[in-house]
């Protein structure tokens, strides 16, 4: 019992502190994993780089109003899953549920259509949406996305995006995607093969469950990617997007998977991939990969050309994606590829207060040279030093006791086999040098 000071009276007792955890669906990212994330994104950087993309860095939060007009009201992004709050002066804001809204306020924002086109921007970072979390699942994830802007709609553009993805997982040696793609046609030729679709539907109203029967009227296209089993074999017999297609859209399509094929770029069509909003046009596609259940969906993307009008811009071609990166961190991790954690390069193990003064410069140069180093604060007995250093994954153990401060003759161990050697300190570090120039063998943990 504590006694408060201002009356001098015994007070209550102190509620034990709470323990907090991570909100749900929101997660940390521990030392252990985070190299791998580190991995996927400076590959991302490095291949979307090549093809010619700059960075943009988006805000986390807008005003709502930007994410529901171009999401749309009655999706379920916008209805149900935006995490959305009044700011003090009762604005609407919401967090960043993804970023083509956002990089399209920027186009627009910063004049991107005076640049010389196309604008090729990409993106990573968090997103938020308030689903229900499961194995893929989050409320925080994180998205790779990119988007290019301004420019004409020429189909090599559609390709060479795509190429891109193909070639960002390739490097990432991720194993059995598959790739499906579409056409869902333009202002002209979709509106009249929706009535079409809508009127098939309305004979086979009675054989689909409520949403589809509510999307005959709001949405007929989205009645195509419904995963509902006793649906299958009805949307099986209805009529297709390709066979609408106006001649324009009909040779675009063409085009793109002559490029695709050009490219060497792998896909398949699917007729049933859909986008439900009016400025989604022509070229979508999706990808799939292995090892995730349910949530197997790691890239989404497509050609939007009225969105920058929409948000206010000029009429501006559009065409982007986004990766789904805790997805195929998760897929990269299932097939074994998570580079290692790291470890550390040397462990300086001292003894006395002589040999720590030395430590202490040797811990600094070798950091200096670019190797990874551990310098324990507090003396530890050299056999504890050494099963200290084995659990951090060291891979060497420089040992400073008395005798090698004094004869100047540094004692290294090499934990992987034990062995043990003196150098000087200009010769330890051309050895370190080259034997860190081939890869560690982990030793210990
Ligand atoms: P979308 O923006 O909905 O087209 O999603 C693009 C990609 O982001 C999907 O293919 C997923 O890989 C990923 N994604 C979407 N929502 C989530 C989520 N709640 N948790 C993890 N990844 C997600």
């Amino acid at each position: 019992m504590s006694e408060s000071p201002a009356t001098g009276q015994q007070s209550q007792p102190a509620a034990k502190p709470r323990k907090f955890q991570a909100i749900k669906g929101v997660r940390d990212l521990l030392p252990a994993e985070t190299p791998l994330w580190n991995h996927v994104e400076e590959t991302a950087r490095e291949v979307f780089e090549s093809f010619g993309f700059g960075e943009i860095r988006i805000p986390i939060f807008e005003p709502t109003e930007l994410f529901a007009r171009s999401i749309g009201l009655d999706t379920d992004v916008v209805s149900k899953e935006m995490y959305t709050f009044a700011d003090r002066d009762e604005s609407m804001i919401s967090l960043r549920p993804e970023a083509t809204a956002s990089i399209c306020r920027a186009y627009i924002e910063h004049g991107m259509q005076s640049w010389p086109a196309p604008v090729k921007l990409y993106f990573m970072g968090p997103m938020f949406r308030r689903e229900r979390p499961q194995k893929g699942r989050y409320r925080q994830f994180y998205q790779i996305d990119a988007e290019v802007l301004g420019g004409n709609d020429a189909p090599g553009i559609d390709a060479e995006v795509i190429e891109m993805i193909m070639t960002f997982f390739d490097r990432l040696e991720l194993k059995g995607l598959e790739l499906d793609i579409n056409s869902i046609g333009c202002r002209e030729c979709r509106p009249k093969y929706v009535e079409i679709l809508r009127a098939e539907l309305l004979k086979v109203k009675d054989q689909l469950g409520p949403d589809s029967q509510r999307r005959i009227e709001t949405n007929p296209l989205r009645v195509l990617d419904s995963k509902v089993e006793s649906e299958q074999a009805v949307i099986a017999t209805l009529p297709r997007m390709a066979a609408h297609l106006c001649a324009a859209c009909a040779e675009h399509f063409a085009e793109v998977k002559r490029q695709l094929e050009l490219r060497g770029v792998i896909y398949r069509e699917n007729w049933r991939l859909v986008r439900g909003l009016d400025y989604y046009m022509r070229t979508t596609f999706e990808i799939i990969a292995q090892g995730l259940g349910s949530q197997n969906a790691v890239c989404g993307g497509g050609r939007y050309d009225g969105l920058v009008e929409l948000l206010g811009g000029p009429p501006t071609k559009g065409i982007g994606f986004a990766i789904g990166e805790d997805r195929l961190i998760l897929s990269l991790q299932e097939s074994g590829k998570a580079p290692a954690a790291p470890g550390r390069d040397v462990y300086v193990a001292w003894m006395g207060e002589k040999a720590f003064a030395t430590a202490v410069r040797a811990a600094k140069d070798l950091r200096a040279a670019g190797f990874r180093v551990e310098l324990p604060a507090t003396e530890r007995k050299f056999g504890k030093a050494l099963e200290h250093a084995d659990k951090l994954g060291s891979r060497f153990a420089l040992i400073l006791g008395e005798d090698e401060v004094s004869s100047g003759e540094w004692t290294l161990k090499t934990l992987a086999d034990g062995s043990q050697a003196k150098y000087t300190e200009t010769d330890l570090l051309a050895y370190l040098r080259e034997a860190t120039a081939t890869p560690a063998t982990q030793s210990g943990s």
